[in-house]
Order: structure tokens, then C-alpha cells, then sequence
């Protein structure tokens, strides 16, 4: 019998442990929290978005940082197949709007829950609050996982330690750590779905205020790199929301490469084409002729935006609407579809809901998980190089690499 050594148990630690368990091998799980899983019970906003129900060349699609690697680990297992193990398991399952897959329960801690019951079924031993500190190898093979407590001499071992992002919850970069002393690069370590920090100081004013059905773009150099229409929101710092976090790993690439300034450009009225919206503006501006301009445009905007929307134009808020020219209108008009925000740069790593960068892909092989280097290691989850945008796609990767790591210990002839 294998024994196989997980270290970490996250999404792809816990995948990884079950089914290597399931599939007849002798499996040690050591976590370092108090529980396994603490990331995943924050994951959807306590709802855990799993996966998605696209086909899995979207799931490619959606994973900006290195999606093409994760072709062997999805044709070998898909949503379709993760979605039937889980409902095996016992967990039923629901989808929502943009293909998005979370519990019936709407509970991150159920999907945490279901996992814990299939470790104990399949009989993996599961060590808490028990840091790995080093792995060893001998011969340019793995021999054994050292915590303070005690040394597992394996056969196999799974570094499924996730990335930098949210420290709290377990995932401090420690498997960079371990990799690196046998022999394995790490590639630059970035923050990728997170808050954007801005120039603009105004910001702070109206935190808090949310936007949906809005069009942002990020803009460099007169181009427009990347556009997401949907919600996002002002924080004391900056803007934040789902499509921001989406944006941010264009911006991440452009500060780093183009060096040149990056902007955010957000379409208030993006169902409106420029005529629809004068048009708009001109019926609005009659109803209010008599307000000022600052009171004339409660019915286009929130409240609280009003006055930077009117700054941005370089209007006076106090001026009667009927006397604004058109000229005026037409510098309203262009704020409304290109309130610009001038981006200072991203919130850190500790912030981001993934991470950006990880253990090199080239070190491993894409099909099996293992290593190229050191035979019997393998790496599943955030602490390889990839990562994807909101949508369930982060999970089904740490899902699909955990799964793959185990059948292949279990059954290399399969791989074959
Ligand atoms: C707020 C938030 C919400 C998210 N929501 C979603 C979502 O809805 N859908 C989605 O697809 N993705 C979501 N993600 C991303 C997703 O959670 C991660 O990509 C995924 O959890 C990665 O799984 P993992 O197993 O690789 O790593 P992790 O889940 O980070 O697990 C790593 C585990 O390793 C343990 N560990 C670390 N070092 C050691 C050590 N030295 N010894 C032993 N154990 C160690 C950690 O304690 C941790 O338990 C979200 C992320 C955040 C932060």
C-alpha cells in the first residue's frame, strides 16, 4: 500500500486526500490550521460558488494565468464529473445566474462538511494545527515530510498548500518555501482578482455606493485592454465589486509591463448609445429647467454621484439647468460614459482573492501533476502558476490538479 503525504488541506489537499484514500492508498493529511478547509467556508461569500456549469474550453477561457496548462487535469476530470462525485457525497447542488454552481444549502460549510465525512469514510488521517516544515528527498525521489512533531516517511507527496492571498485562512505561501529548497522555482508572486487603488482621493467620499449595469474598461495609452459589464463598488481607497476584481489582472500586467499610466474608465449608461443618452439628459434637463444642476439629475444617477460626475465635467453644480449650454450638456454626457479613474495600483497579495504566479508549470507535468525534478512530488491548487477569474473557476482548478495528483499515484497505468 502507498502511503501518500497531503500537505494542506484546502480544495485540492481535501479532493486530493479523498480520492487518493478511496483509490486504496495509506493517506496522512496535514493542515496547519484548526480545520481543514477555512478558506473554502469564506469562498462565495460564504455561499461557495464550486464551480461552473460552461463547457470546460470556457474554463480555459476564464483562467487568464496559464489556463493552457490545466487542459490534462480537465479532460481527465470536468465539472460534470466533480458535480456527480459531490452529489454522490451527498450534497445536493443549484445553479445560478452566469452558470455559477453552489450548494442547495447556499452553505460554504457544507461543501467543507461533505468533505470531512468522505475523508473518515475512506479512512485518510487527518493531523491538525501541524505545519509541514521541509519535505526530503533522496536519490531525486521523495522519502518524507517533516513537521515539529514528527517525520511521515511516503512514497508520494502532494504540496496543495494554495498561494499568498487571505494569510488568515491558512495560506501564507509556505509550499513556495518547501519547493524551492528541493530544487523548484517559484515565478513572481502577484495579487490577481483584487481591489484597484486609485489617484483620485474622492473616492473615499462615496464608499460604500455600488454600481450595477455599468461598463468598465481599463485603458492604456488611448487602448482599451479588457471590459466587464456589471457591479462594482467605491471603497475608501479605490473601487472593488466583481467586475473590478475580474479587471484587475490586466491591470496587474499592464503596470508591470507597460509602465506606462493605466486607467479605469467606467460607463455609467452603457444601454444607452450617446445620442439615446442626450436625448435623455435633454428630457431630464427640461423636467428640472428651474433646479440647479445639481438637483436636475436625480433620476439618471445615485444621489452621492451626482456631485463628481458634475466636478469631472467641470460644471458648477450651482448653475441654473436652464441655463446650461449645450456644450455643457455634452461634457456631462462624456462623464457619464467615461468617468475616468486614474489607476495608482493594485491592493497587495494579502488581499486578492487569488494569487497570481506560484510553482513554475514548466517543473511539472501538466497530465499527472507530478514533478519533472524530484519523482513521487506533486504540486494541485493555488501553489502552481495559474489562476482564473471569479465564476467557480479557481475551485474546479483545485478541484480537477487534487484529483488528477491522486489517481495518478494510485493508478500510474492509467496514464499511460
Ligand atoms: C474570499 C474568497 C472567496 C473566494 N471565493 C471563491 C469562489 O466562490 N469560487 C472559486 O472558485 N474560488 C473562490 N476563491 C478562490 C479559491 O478559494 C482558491 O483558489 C482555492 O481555495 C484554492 O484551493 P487550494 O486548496 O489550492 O488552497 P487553499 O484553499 O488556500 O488551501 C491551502 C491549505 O494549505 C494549508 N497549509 C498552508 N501551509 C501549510 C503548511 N506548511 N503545512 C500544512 N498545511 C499548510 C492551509 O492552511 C490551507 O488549509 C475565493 C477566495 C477567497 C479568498
Amino acid at each position: 500500500m502507498k502511503h501518500v503525504v497531503v500537505i494542506g488541506g484546502g480544495a485540492a489537499g481535501l479532493m486530493a486526500a479523498v480520492i487518493a484514500a478511496r483509490e486504496g492508498a495509506q493517506v496522512t493529511l496535514l493542515e496547519k490550521m484548526n480545520m481543514v478547509g477555512k478558506k473554502m467556508g469564506i469562498t462565495g461569500k460564504g455561499r461557495c460558488n464550486i464551480t461552473n456549469n460552461a463547457d470546460m474550453s470556457e474554463f480555459i477561457k476564464n483562467t487568464p494565468g496559464n489556463g493552457k496548462f490545466l487542459y490534462g487535469a480537465y479532460e481527465r476530470f470536468t465539472n460534470v464529473d466533480l458535480l456527480d462525485l459531490l452529489h454522490e457525497w451527498g450534497l445536493p447542488t443549484k445553479v445560478e445566474r452566469g452558470g455559477r454552481v453552489f450548494p442547495e444549502s447556499d452553505s460554504a460549510l457544507d461543501v467543507r462538511n461533505t468533505f470531512m465525512k468522505v475523508l473518515k469514510k475512506y479512512g485518510a488521517t487527518v493531523h491538525l494545527n501541524e505545519p509541514v516544515e521541509r519535505i526530503l528527498v533522496h536519490d531525486g525521489a521523495v522519502k518524507a515530510v517533516e513537521t515539529d512533531k514528527h517525520t511521515y516517511e511516503c512514497d508520494a507527496i502532494i504540496i496543495a498548500t494554495g498561494g499568498k492571498s487571505y494569510p488568515l485562512t491558512g495560506s501564507t505561501g509556505d509550499g513556495y518555501k518547501f519547493a524551492k529548497q528541493i530544487g523548484h522555482s517559484v515565478t513572481e508572486i502577484r495579487p490577481s482578482l483584487v481591489p484597484i487603488v486609485t489617484e483620485e482621493a474622492w473616492v473615499k467620499e462615496i464608499m460604500g455606493l455600488s454600481l450595477r449595469n455599468v461598463e468598465v474598461s481599463v485603458v492604456s495609452k488611448n487602448k482599451v485592454h479588457a471590459k466587464q459589464f456589471g457591479e462594482m463598488m467605491f471603497t475608501h481607497f479605490g473601487v472593488t465589486g466583481p467586475i473590478i476584481l475580474s479587471l484587475s489582472h490586466t491591470v496587474g500586467k499592464l503596470l508591470k509591463k507597460a509602465k506606462a499610466p493605466v486607467q479605469i474608465e467606467i460607463n455609467l449608461k452603457p444601454a444607452l448609445t450617446a445620442e439615446v443618452l442626450d436625448k435623455r439628459l435633454q428630457i431630464d434637463f427640461e423636467l428640472y429647467s428651474k433646479k440647479q444642476l445639481a438637483n436636475g439629475m436625480k433620476d439618471l444617477l445615485p444621489q452621492n454621484l451626482i456631485p463628481m460626475v458634475i466636478c469631472l465635467a467641470e460644471l458648477d453644480p450651482a448653475k441654473p439647468i436652464n441655463q446650461i449650454t449645450k456644450e455643457e450638456r455634452l461634457q456631462l454626457l462624456y462623464v457619464l460614459q467615461h468617468m475616468t479613474l486614474n489607476v495608482k495600483g493594485l491592493r497587495p497579495v494579502e488581499e486578492a482573492i487569488v494569487t497570481s504566479g506560484g510553482l513554475s508549470l514548466k517543473e511539472f507535468n501538466p497530465k499527472t501533476m507530478e514533478s519533472k525534478l524530484v519523482s513521487g512530488l506533486y504540486g494541485a491548487g493555488e501553489v502552481l502558476d495559474f489562476d482564473a477569474f471569479t465564476g467557480g473557476y479557481n475551485l474546479q482548478a483545485a478541484f480537477s490538479t487534487g484529483y488528477v495528483a491522486a489517481m495518478h499515484i494510485t493508478h500510474p497505468d492509467m496514464f499511460e
